[in-house]
């Protein structure tokens, strides 16, 4: 599997709750939602969002296999009704489906795409209290697997797609709808359908899953923020080679792998990588600084103001250690970050070995290249004879290549009319919601457009808690039923506003 910006379940749970209670954290003003006069014709529409994500919730597309064949067949039959122009994709493994409906526009503007995931992640049916893929609605939720994550985006996105088509609506553009394959895992996501269709997805703009519409325990939505760029994922073997031989006639411990393996990596364990500010995370802070406390605004700009590095690791510590609750994910977005996470060695209790490998998971910000992070460990090791490798199946070198195209791509610009009508719709539902830009600790599939400079917004379209988000990947997954109208609400309007003539 090659997957660079894959996701690893449990980070991204713990760092997307760290997001959610740091942002709560943060928040000192905002109303909470009311219901828009327009809510009466509106409520149908939210009905139909959320019939159409039981329904989507019914097909069980656990990855792996992912086999999203099915649900992209279903979708066809109702897109096509519609007259959309409708494009199935399924990848040489037969089972990865990328479902594709295009709603011509009169081609005076470049396309606009909503993007979204119909594969998801397996269940342990045995902890469920409901069948995960049947769709059930109780106590004014949707439950099963993917109904955030994200089946809920899927049918929010869909059918502001489908009602543009339903009510005719003049398009001074084209709207593509896409629901991918392969985003948990596997090799056929959005980076193998851009390198073999990219006719089919190129757009000016396009939204995907990423940021959330924070609610808070009272039910207000002060704070919604948006993914603009994600960190990269890159996986390093550290490999030490040394003598082998008989357990019972130890060499000295410098000549043994395993040794050498273990006083390097004691030293990698130590190191502490640089605080930095990158373009993104700089447009995060200064984001913040209007909608947080006093302290962490007196914090935030001292960091944005820092003149030199030493400034700059004072400031970065400041701000963690003044929000100790948040403290992970300020950690992991003021710089790379860099884990042990596997260490192999050894095949007998009575063998000294001759080689000896660990795994090293690094999360590069914008603009830090494989290349630096590989100088980096080597300087934090000090040993120049135990071999860094990128972990991959490619060359080095075409890895290398790779790492720096995706690195260098820059966040998404928010001077766009998407990013513009995401801003002015959410506070037409939620009042006083700030539309915050955000760098995402982890990743996503969405490196497949921002790498040819289409920006990308994350969203998950419906407002959220850490209830909600502690269940992503985990058990009893649900989205809340106005949540779901809500967000229909917005997207609709978001979109129609960004294609219509
Ligand atoms: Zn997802």
């Amino acid at each position: 599997m090659y997957r660079m910006g894959n996701k690893n379940m449990k980070r991204l749970v713990k760092g997307r709750l760290a997001a959610l209670v740091f942002a709560a954290s943060l928040l000192c003003t905002g109303t909470r939602y009311a219901l828009a006069e327009s809510a009466t014709p509106a409520q149908s529409q939210g009905d139909k969002t959320v019939a159409l994500l039981k329904k989507l919730i019914a097909f069980d597309t656990s990855n792996g296999p992912g086999d999203t064949r099915a649900l992209a067949e279903y979708l066809k039959s109702q897109f096509e009704p519609l007259g959309a122009e409708v494009d199935i994709f399924v990848a040489p493994n037969g089972k990865a489906a990328h479902f594709i409906a295009r709603l011509r526009g009169d081609g005076s503007k470049k396309p606009v795409l909503l993007a979204a995931h119909a594969d998801v992640v397996p269940v342990e049916r045995e902890k469920w209290t409901v069948e995960p893929f049947a769709g059930v609605e109780k106590d004014g939720f949707v439950y099963g697997r993917g109904a955030m994550d994200f089946k809920g985006g899927l049918a929010v996105f869909a059918r502001a797609v489908m009602r543009l088509a339903e009510e005719k609506t003049p398009l001074a553009r084209d709207v593509i709808f896409l629901a991918e394959a392969d985003e948990e895992q596997g090799q056929y996501s959005t980076v193998w359908l851009a390198k073999n269709h990219w006719d089919k997805i190129d757009a000016e703009f396009a939204l995907n899953e990423g940021g959330y519409v924070l609610q808070g325990r009272d039910g207000t939505v002060r704070q919604i923020s948006v993914t603009t760029a994600d960190k990269l994922s890159a996986t390093f073997a550290l490999r030490a080679t040394g003598r082998s031989g008989h357990s019972s006639r130890p060499f000295p411990p410098g000549e043994m792998a395993n040794d050498r393996l273990i006083a390097a990596l004691a030293k990698l364990a130590a190191h502490d990588p640089a605080v930095k500010l990158v373009p993104a995370t700089e447009a995060y802070f200064r984001a913040l600084l209007p909608i947080s406390s006093e302290q962490t605004a007196s914090d935030i700009k001292q960091l944005l103001n820092a003149k030199d590095q030493s400034d700059l690791e004072a400031a970065g510590k400041k701000l963690v250690a003044d929000n100790p609750k948040d403290g992970l994910l300020l950690h992991a977005l003021l710089r790379d970050t860099v884990v042990i996470t596997m260490i192999e060695a050894g095949i007998k209790p009575n063998v000294i070995p001759g080689d000896a490998k660990a795994i090293v998971n690094t999360r590069l910000l914008p603009g830090t290249t494989a290349d630096q992070m590989i100088a980096e460990i080597k300087r934090a090791i000090g040993d120049p004879d135990i071999e860094v490798s990128l972990v991959t199946p490619l060359t080095q070198q075409e890895a290398r290549d790779v790492y720096l195209k995706r690195t260098n791509a820059p966040p998404s610009p928010v001077d766009t009319a998407l990013y513009a009508a995401l801003d002015r719709n959410a506070k037409l539902i939620w009042k006083d919601a700030v539309l915050v830009p955000t760098l995402f600790e982890a990743g996503t599939d969405a490196m497949a457009w921002r790498e040819h400079n289409v920006p990308v917004y994350g969203i998950y379209p419906y407002p959220l808690d850490d209830d909600i988000l502690s269940r992503m990947h985990g058990n009893d997954e649900r989205i809340g039923v106005e949540a779901i109208k809500q967000g229909t609400e917005w997207i609709y309007n978001t979109l129609r506003e960004v294609a219509k003539k």
